[in-house]
């Protein structure tokens, strides 16, 4: 299965993504995650984004588009992939389309209004790239699930927060009547328990397999 998820930041794409990772073996390739790596790492593309991503706004496009085509012909995507955060915008899309044109895109449906509060409590951790909301964990430092050190991101605060659904607004949410055209689209409603959602998410990937 090819699996594209959309969905506004803090929708919980990447919660998802790690479930339904696992259990369709399936490898996960977040964008945002490739992006923060190289940050930490001070690559070139790294160095080259790090505004860029701290301010709320996207990476250029042919330098992320290179970035996932490449990632894609890696030999572990030869039976399917998940992508998470890509692509955020028409000329994405379009590029997917060419390399690796997804057969399911997993919609996660929530109001922007509800959102804003999921982010800024947001922690995730440099160890196993989990994300956790400072209400339902013990330890604001440590990660529950590997006891790695959790870190605020640099685009989880207010200012970023407001650029990065603006951005979702005009640039990612047309993608919804892009794959309903294509007849790839299902969407669920991400307003429910983190359990109930991958639910609603395996019923769908089941009726494809
Ligand atoms: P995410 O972890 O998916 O919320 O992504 C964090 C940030 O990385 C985004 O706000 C963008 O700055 C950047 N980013 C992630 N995916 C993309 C993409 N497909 N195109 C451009 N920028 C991206």
């Amino acid at each position: 299965m090819k699996i594209v998820l959309l969905g506004a930041p803090g929708s919980g794409k990447g919660t998802q993504a790690f479930r339904i990772s696992e259990r369709y073996d399936l490898p996960h390739i977040s964008t945002g995650d490739i992006f923060r790596d190289n940050i930490a790492a001070k690559t070139p593309v790294g160095i080259k984004i790090k505004e860029i991503i701290d301010g709320g706004d996207l990476a250029p496009d042919d330098l992320t588009i290179e970035i996932v085509k490449e990632r894609l012909s890696r030999p572990d995507c030869k039976n399917g992939y998940l992508l998470d955060g890509f692509p955020r915008n028409l000329v994405q899309a379009e590029a997917l389309e060419k390399f690796g044109a997804p057969t399911a895109v997993i919609n996660i449906e929530i109001p922007l209004g509800k959102l804003e509060r999921r982010l800024t409590g947001r922690r995730s951790c440099e160890n196993c790239k989990g994300s956790f909301h400072i209400d339902f964990i013990k330890d604001a430092d440590k990660c529950p699930v590997c006891g790695g050190k959790l870190f605020i991101r640099k685009d989880d605060n207010p200012e970023s927060v407001k650029e990065r659904f603006a951005v979702y607004s005009k640039q990612t949410q047309p993608l919804v009547e892009y794959y309903e055209k294509r007849n790839v689209l299902f969407s669920v409603n991400g307003d429910l328990p983190v359990d109930e959602v991958f639910g609603e998410i395996v019923e769908v990937l089941e009726k494809l397999k």
